[in-house]
């Protein structure tokens, strides 16, 4: 359950990696496979015609080819021709028309499943990498000529022109004239489908039957997003949007979903989630945004976490906006693991390839800069440039410098810098109010002070809001730091105010524009950013106490572990000073029983007692149970979680939930809170 709160556009690098090195003068710009699926013997049969156009005349060719694939042969002009295999690589002797044809034709067993691909008695999932001849790749026109057990159903880019009862088999057809840059996956089973439409565009939803009560409010979702983004960006350019549902492992655990164009893969746990956040309702208009971006508005490998991550978060974002939906970053989960690790200097450049599985809080950073750059170039500025890119950088690779020259051009800004800050380098700017006075002359209130920059090192430049607050009489400024167009380099400057009633506080950046410093209390929340730990049982009671501690720590771990974490779950007799200076430290059991949690209670703000707890007046027992988490005094930046089931009917399910300390019915909330926090530095309260 603690995946990563966003979900993933797969991008496999595997042929920037292979080409890099060598000048590519081709491009496959069309397939027309047939595919025969067996279940039973876990067989594909392939004949793929594929289209290459030559930027000049070649004489060689090489492709790739899933190496599980045997018995190659290859026609070109009705010919066999000659080609040599190594691993992964088909080299093919030949000289080539400036457009020529290649008919392909191979077969092999997908006896195991990869990170990608399975085929299994009830469904075959299979990725345009993994089982076609796979080159530079500019496609124009695909079909696909789908061969499956009569009972299933069949899904591949384009638009479905065929189905129907061959012998004992059944024949999907689906056509594509749109340009792509890829195919994605092609997928088949048994599925509880529907269909809708939206205009001219086909909707359809394909999943288990236990979730055909999500259907009817997932097309209204798809239908009000989908309103919303053709009318911000260009129109939808697919005649077709497909929602399937797939299996929990396609491509490890901390994915969510996958889309590719036309269709959106969501995983089955997407569904039946606890985690709000990482429900199908919650991901869908990120997932369904990544349709233009980056699959319409195609993009370079490095502006991934940018241009299509960040974009279809702060899509995703705008949307939410308009549905009055909560959108506040400055209340983000992921926000205090993202100081926290800019804070260890464990933060990378956005435009520098990783694979973004690791980095959960590269989403947030990402969305975070989009945020910023409507502050700084303004709201109608902004929507102006998402249409603008959208519409002029259609079907073509573009860049973040791309990006950003049109962000100039639109708002007159100089925004170099901003990229340089924001997507080359890290770090995140600290800022302090001091000096604040306040003058009451002439019925007037006259407030002063000043917002400082801390740090030199950085030298962060941005504009910063300030407002002066009485009740609901707000009045605000925005002032600049840092570099000004002159080129010099100012850390601080002085804000005024005049006000009828005395303000109660100055606040610093009150609507959250700006990625800053700031002190967050611990949450469960912070669970979502991967680490390492351990669990601590405690052993003292009773042997029947001890095997459920164990075995809940066993079910959290089992589901952390999915999502990315390390585990090792200890007795509390076994437990030294040294583990307990681990990063993240959990506590199961109560003081009598768990030697760690005795010796931790003074740590903890609220002291439960052996089998229950009082808060706010209210007491809490039986098959409930308490959780808090605490910034650990052992580690810098760790925490120590304290889960205290307190009975033997108790069982807590540990899950990133947004608080500080709750009382749980397994997985039901029954109240909550957050540890107060102070950050004087931002909030000046006026005595
Ligand atoms: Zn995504």
């Amino acid at each position: 359950m603690f995946k990563k709160i966003f979900f993933f556009f797969l991008f496999l690098n595997l042929l920037s990696n292979i080409f890099a090195q060598e000048s590519v003068n081709y491009n496959i710009t069309a397939h027309r496979a047939f595919i025969r699926i067996n279940p039973e013997l876990k067989k594909l049969d392939i004949i793929d015609t594929i289209k290459l156009e030559f930027l000049e005349n070649k004489k060689n060719l090489k492709l790739i080819l899933n190496p599980i694939f045997d018995s190659v042969s290859i026609l070109y002009k009705q010919k066999p021709l000659k080609h040599e295999r190594k691993n992964e690589f088909i080299f093919i002797n030949g000289k080539f028309d400036s457009s020529d044809e290649l008919i392909i034709n191979y077969n092999g067993y997908f006896k195991q499943r990869s990170e990608f691909s399975c085929i299994d008695v009830k469904s075959a999932i299979l990725k345009e990498q993994e089982i076609l001849p796979i080159g530079t790749r500019s496609y124009k026109y695909t079909r696909f000529t789908i061969q499956t057990p009569i009972e299933w159903d069949a899904i591949a880019l384009g638009k479905k022109v065929y189905d129907g009862l061959n012998q004992n088999s059944r024949i999907h057809i689906f056509e594509n004239n749109n340009l792509v840059e890829t195919i994605g996956w092609i997928c088949a089973g048994k599925y509880y489908s529907t269909e809708d439409s939206l205009s001219n565009i086909k909707l359809s939803i394909m999943t288990s039957p236990e979730n055909a009560d999500a259907h009817t409010p997932l097309y209204n979702l798809i239908k009000k997003s989908i309103t919303f983004y053709s009318k911000s960006f260009n129109p939808y350019r697919f005649p077709t949007l497909t929602i399937v549902e797939v299996d929990d492992w396609l491509a490890g655990n901390t994915v969510l979903a996958a889309s590719y164009p036309s269709v959106i893969l969501t995983k089955r746990r997407t569904f039946t989630t606890a985690d709000s956040l990482s429900n199908i309702f919650s991901i869908l208009p990120h997932e369904i945004a990544h349709q233009w971006w980056p699959l319409t508005n195609f993009i370079e490998e490095e502006s991934i976490a940018f241009l299509s991550e960040g974009l279809c978060e702060y899509s995703s974002y705008l949307f939410n906006e308009t549905q009055n939906k909560p959108t506040n970053l400055n209340k983000h989960p992921l926000l205090r693991s993202l100081l926290l690790k800019s804070e260890k200097g464990k933060e990378l450049p956005l435009n520098k390839k990783i694979d973004l599985r690791s980095m959960p809080t590269h989403y947030l950073k990402s969305t975070y800069v989009h945020h910023m750059l409507r502050f700084i170039i303004g709201d109608s500025n902004y929507k102006k440039l998402l249409k603008e890119y959208s519409d002029k950088h259609s079907l073509k690779v573009s860049s973040t410098k791309i990006f950003f020259e049109l962000a100039e051009s639109i708002s007159g800004k100089k925004l170099d810098w901003f990229n340089k800050q924001w997507i080359e380098n890290t770090g995140v700017p600290r800022f302090r109010l001091y000096g604040v006075q306040t003058n009451f002359k002439d019925t007037i209130w006259y407030t002063t002070g000043r917002v400082r920059i801390l740090g030199y090192s950085d030298n962060f430049t941005t504009p910063v809001e300030i407002s002066a607050e009485h009740n609901n009489e707000i009045s605000r400024q925005i002032l600049w730091l840092g570099y000004d167009e002159t080129g010099k380099y100012k850390n601080e400057t002085v804000f005024n105010f005049t006000t009828k009633n005395k303000p109660d506080k100055i606040v610093l950046d009150p609507d959250g524009y700006i990625l800053k410093w700031q002190k967050l209390p611990p949450k469960f929340s912070d669970l979502r950013d991967p680490s390492e730990g351990f669990m601590i049982i405690g052993t003292s009671f009773s042997s029947e106490r001890y095997q459920q501690l164990i075995n809940l720590a066993r079910n959290d771990s089992s589901e952390m572990t999915k999502a990315g974490w390390y585990i090792k779950i200890l007795d509390d007799t076994s437990t030294t000073l040294v583990h307990l200076q681990s990063e993240r430290i959990f506590i199961y059991g109560n003081i009598n029983e768990n030697k760690i949690a005795e010796q931790c209670f003074k740590y903890f703000p609220i002291k439960p007692s052996l089998d229950s707890v009082e808060l706010n007046g209210k007491t809490y027992s039986d098959s409930l149970s308490f959780m808090q988490i605490i910034e650990s005094p052992f580690s810098s930046q760790g925490t120590i979680c304290w889960i205290l089931p307190f009975t033997k009917n108790s069982n807590p399910v540990l899950l990133p939930y947004d608080a500080s300390y709750l009382i749980l019915d397994k997985t039901h909330i029954l109240t909550q809170g957050n540890w107060k926090t102070e950050n004087q530095d931002l909030i000046f309260e006026i005595k």
